[in-house]
């Protein structure tokens, strides 16, 4: 298997350092609002990854963790007049919810801040101890000086890395580069106790602590958005590396790239932001998830109309495929094919691995011979399941309702609109059957009477 490393700038061979489990953390969402589509991406991309990875060695401990301590959170609270645990509890659900729907399955761990203060105070201790960070005026800091490996991984020099932390210059700081563990809380903000006085810990630290709390001081891989390299990862290696006396952090630091909407960035000025708990009312969630595997993880995505509809398409003839293979059963002991399974332990190239399941149901149009629709059937099954697709059944995808037209009619209706077709065909009512099924087609709903008698579908 080979992965890309960003600390590398390449592809490398990836073998986990206990052979009997991959252990990998990837940031989660900061709970203050809903997931946008943009952080769906990292979710799914690594959560085909851990799939890709139990298959070949077995076990993942995967931990994402869900960060519940952070000033945005805190000033939704204070808006609002709750705790911020109320504000937490409500977004870390919404977050399961929505991704759920992309058939994203739950990491082995989903560790909150709030529930890991004393293995954050203990780590902050330790780096003080070891002469990596001062405490000052309330404030504890990193000092990056004490860290000569510092920019490794965004590659920056020291005076790249202080445009692009847009570093505070505070007269507590030793060096303008330094950044905050611990931070002091006024009376009204939430805080805890510590050897610093009452306060809250900075954003960095957070996922150092948890970290080491559930996965060791040395992990396979660590994960996250591209954005997170700078300043968020490099701090996370800084403290971590530190605190574990010069141990490597993590061996493998992979990044998502982008995603744009209809070619520009995501942002709230532009008014271009759509959260997941809004477009899975709009569309299956498996449009989405295909979209968002559609593209190779590390390019740049772009969200746009066109994607959608082709993922759509492209759905339709795999289920196609599906249905077409009938009631056969897969052929017991056959998994995925080479080629596909090639393509995702290549740097988990989801393009390629797609064009092997494309052709798979290409095959299954064709087949004829039994045997060869059961070994296709579990073939083309398995390694869809390794992309956390076609896991519905066909009769599901295709009387699923396309929300978004108007007036459009449920599987229900549907049902009954061509219980009265066959009525009127048994009747001979030949006007009668060809109006109700214009009605159905200007409602979206295509018949097809083939010679296994009659199927529908929506268009
Ligand atoms: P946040 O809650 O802002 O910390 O983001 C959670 C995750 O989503 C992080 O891994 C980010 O890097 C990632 N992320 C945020 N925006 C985007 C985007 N537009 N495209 C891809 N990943 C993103
Ligand atoms: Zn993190």
């Amino acid at each position: 298997m080979q992965l890309f490393n960003t600390l590398a700038g390449k592809k490398e061979p990836f073998s986990p350092q206990d052979p009997s489990r991959v252990t990998m953390y990837v940031c989660g969402p900061t709970v203050y609002s809903y997931a946008h589509i943009g952080n769906a991406r990292p979710a799914v991309v690594f959560d085909t990854l851990a799939r890709v990875l139990r298959r070949r060695f077995g076990r993942v401990d995967y931990v994402r963790n869900i960060t519940d301590i952070d000033d945005k959170i805190n000033a939704t609270a204070a808006k609002e007049g709750v705790s911020i645990k109320v504000i937490a509890d409500r977004y870390a659900a919404a977050y399961y919810e929505d991704l759920a729907h992309l058939g994203v399955e739950h990491p082995t761990h989903a560790p909150r801040v709030t529930e890991h203060l004393p293995q954050i105070i203990s780590m902050i201790e330790r780096l003080i101890a070891a002469g990596h960070a001062y405490a000052a005026d309330g404030h504890v800091l990193f000092h990056t000086l004490s860290y000569a490996d510092y920019g490794k991984l965004s590659k920056r020099d020291e005076q790249s890395l202080m445009a692009g932390a847009r570093v505070e210059v505070a007269p507590y700081k030793k060096h303008a580069g330094d950044f905050v563990l611990w931070k002091p809380s006024s009376p009204e903000q939430p805080g805890w106790d510590s050897p610093w006085g009452r306060g809250r810990p900075g954003w960095h630290i957070e996922c150092s602590a948890m970290a080491e709390a559930l996965l060791g001081e040395t992990i396979d891989i660590h994960g996250g958005g591209h954005d997170l390299i700078f300043p968020h990862h490099e701090n996370e290696i800084a403290q971590s590396v530190c605190a574990h006396g010069g141990k490597v952090f993590a061996r493998v630091w992979m990044h998502n790239g982008f995603l744009n909407m209809a070619g520009e960035k995501m942002s709230k000025s532009l008014g271009n932001v759509t959260l997941v708990h809004d477009l899975v009312k709009l569309l299956p969630g498996e449009v989405i998830r295909l979209v968002l595997l559609t593209g190779h993880y590390r390019a740049p995505l772009d969200w746009n109309e066109d994607v959608v509809t082709d993922a759509k398409k492209k759905l339709d003839r795999l289920y196609g495929a599906l249905r077409e293979l009938g009631e056969v059963t897969p052929a017991a002991g056959v998994t995925a094919p080479a080629a596909f399974i090639e393509a995702l332990e290549d740097d988990l190239n989801t393009p390629m691995a797609l064009a092997a399941l494309f052709e798979l149901a290409r095959e299954a149009n064709k087949a004829t011979e039994l045997a060869d629709k059961a070994r296709i059937k579990a073939q083309l099954l398995d390694a869809a399941a390794l992309l956390g697709l076609l896991q519905k059944g066909h009769e599901h995808w295709f009387s699923q309702a396309p929300a978004q037209a108007e007036g459009g009619l449920d599987a229900a209706a549907v049902e009954a609109l061509l219980a009265q077709r066959t009525a009127a065909r048994a009747a001979k009512n030949w006007a009668e059957s060809d109006r109700i099924r214009d009605l159905l087609k200007d409602k979206g709903v295509l018949i097809e009477d083939s010679k296994d008698g009659m199927r529908w579908r929506y268009l």
